[in-house]
């Protein structure tokens, strides 16, 4: 067998994949739907085949074997994917020419460097030269089991690059040393921070500090913890919180969210209490709400709502207060609203009404952002309390937006055009099917009340039938999961169930009911007009014809579909 078959036939895509991308099984047929590693989504397109071990995303297209895969996601040649799989894998691979070209060469030479770099400036601070920056760590509490996790060093003061700096190794998310942070140990060097330039093998913007380390925590925790530096991360790291990572070197970037979100749903943000932290923060909230994360943050900035009466960095804290105290304060951190409100504060004069205003219009984007209805309905509220206003008068405004995102149109009259992302005809979905979905789709309670009442007759016409029919179903058998239900459709029937869910708007458990009875209301009042206006023209074809018994029996049949009108309205 070709060594690329045998290697592709002795591991198996579902675990390689996996460990990139948070995957669930759908069914017993061996699929599995996660949210995709190469485009932003908030519902999962990702679908991997275990059967035909293969990928492929019906959100971007992208799709292919294992190797593909690792190609993609880790940003390697087909000669260094080879290598890492065998290498991982136990799988002996032959020397040959054709599994490397210069490419890869320079990125293997360039991975050989950093190994060897870091076991230098290991070597360095336990060696005679070191004992400054061994002490600088002892005093600043870094114990040796810490120096040994994070594989600190420290660069000679005699060498060219990084001079007598304490050397923070980083990692790709396979666990090799692509680059070094260098920190400045005396006041007085400027600047605190060095880091390693951009190479082939180290991009900074897609870069996490410590995601490597992390990542098997925040998958299990379904949380990560978000502080701006190496320190930072090693702090609370120390208090027995692994889901720590940082972008260091750099503000947050759209890939490094994109990371985040593929080990869990929630992100604490912790960074520093001064200017620049508060700044990085206020746009670290943003990024991570437009790719449908749960937001917290967490401050130890001496404000109103903060933890402490004094600033301090993660770092700081885990040292005065210790652990159990940190790890208290990170599972009561509360949503990002209080903290963004509390700079909603600082920036505006609350007292005038042009204050108020400015200080809503500042945090509305934050709440729209939310995807979850009830956070987002229960957002809002806390926002009316923090201007002093109505929450009606919050959602109003918030409906109002949404309403000029989406132009819905009213129920049983417009239709609204689909987007087609893939070039596929654009389909009508009517208002009144769309706003029936999602109201059965937001809550167990509608589809209960609902789809008893609701007879196929009814749906018949549906342009989205094949949505509608998998849901009733599913919702017959148990308990309704939207990536389940996605995997049972067909491409056009998942991309109607997009557009669907993406033009959806606000409402809460409540109003998803009362939308779905006037739904189906309008569609009882249609469908009986049609069936009337259907008995009316054979009743004339009848007459035309000169067939009484016909046109009587029409006639009869019409008086009672009539009266029964009558009776239910
Ligand atoms: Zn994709």
């Amino acid at each position: 067998m070709d060594f690329v078959e045998q290697l592709k036939s002795s591991i198996d895509i579902v675990k390689v994949a996996g460990e990139y991308v948070r995957l669930r099984r759908i069914g017993a047929t061996g699929r599995y739907l996660g949210l995709c590693p190469f485009h932003q989504e908030k519902t999962p397109s990702f679908n991997v085949n275990q059967t035909r071990q293969f990928y492929k995303c019906f959100g971007c297209g992208a799709g292919g074997d294992v190797l593909k895969f690792v190609m993609e996601v880790d940003g390697l040649t087909f000669p260094e994917t080879l290598k890492l799989l065998s290498e991982r894998h136990g799988i002996p691979m032959p020397q040959r020419p054709e599994y490397s070209d210069s490419d890869s060469r320079l990125r293997g030479a360039l991975h050989d460097m950093h190994a060897i770099a870091a076991t230098l400036y290991r070597n360095a601070l336990s060696g005679p030269h070191g004992a400054e920056a061994r002490a600088y760590l002892d005093q600043r509490g870094v114990s040796a089991d810490l120096i040994e996790a994070f594989e600190l060093g420290f660069s000679d003061p005699q060498g060219q690059a990084f001079r007598g700096r304490l050397m923070f190794p980083i990692h790709n998310e396979s666990g090799k040393v692509i680059a070094f942070g260098a920190r400045a140990m005396h006041a007085d060097e400027q600047p605190k921070y060095l880091n390693s330039p951009e190479t082939p093998i180290y991009r900074k913007t897609s870069t996490l500090y410590n995601l490597n380390r992390a990542r098997d925590a925040m998958r299990k925790a379904n949380r990560a913890v978000l502080v701006e530096g190496y320190m930072d991360v090693i702090g609370v790291y120390a208090a027995g919180i692994k889901e720590v990572v940082a972008s260091c070197g750099t503000a947050l970037t759209n890939t490094q969210v994109r990371a985040l979100h593929r080990h869990a749903d929630t992100v604490v943000v912790n960074f520093d209490p001064d200017d620049a932290g508060a700044n990085a923060a206020e746009r670290a909230i943003q990024l991570l709400l437009d790719e449908g994360l749960h937001v917290k943050v967490l401050a130890f900035g001496g404000g109103a709502g903060d933890a402490t009466n004094e600033k301090l960095d993660p770092y700081e804290y885990v040292r005065r207060f210790g652990p159990d105290a940190y790890r208290a304060q990170l599972d009561g951190a509360s949503g990002y609203f209080h903290w963004l409100a509390d700079r909603a504060r600082a920036k505006f004069d609350m007292r005038g009404a042009d204050g108020r205003m400015d200080a809503f219009k500042f945090l509305l984007p934050a709440v729209q952002k939310i995807s979850d209805k009830l956070e987002r309905a229960a957002v809002a509220s806390d926002l009316a309390g923090y201007l002093g206003v109505e929450p009606g008068l919050v959602l109003d405004q918030l409906k109002r937006a949404a309403t000029d995102r989406h132009a819905p149109g009213q129920v049983g009259v417009r239709a609204v055009a689909s987007p087609s992302s893939n070039g596929a005809p654009q389909v009508q979905v009517p208002a009144v099917e769309r706003i029936l979905l999602n109201a059965l789709l937001s809550s167990e309670a509608t589809r209960e009340q609902i789809f008893p009442q609701l007879p196929a007759e009814l749906t018949a016409s549906f342009v989205s039938l094949e949505v509608i029919n998998a849901l009733r179903q599913m919702a017959e058998a148990g308990p309704v999961h939207f990536a389940a239900l996605d995997a049972r459709l067909s491409e056009p029937g998942r991309a109607l169930l997009h557009d669907i869910v993406s033009a959806d708007e606000i409402s809460d458990e409540g109003e998803c009911l009362a939308q779905a009875e006037a739904c189906l209301q309008g569609l009882k009042t249609s469908f009986e007009r049609r069936r009337m206006e259907e008995m009316r023209a054979r009743i004339r074809t009848a007459e035309r014809e000169g067939n009484l018994t016909e046109a009587l029996r029409w006639m009869t049949e019409l008086q009672r579909v009539e009266e029964e009108v009558k009776r239910d309205a």
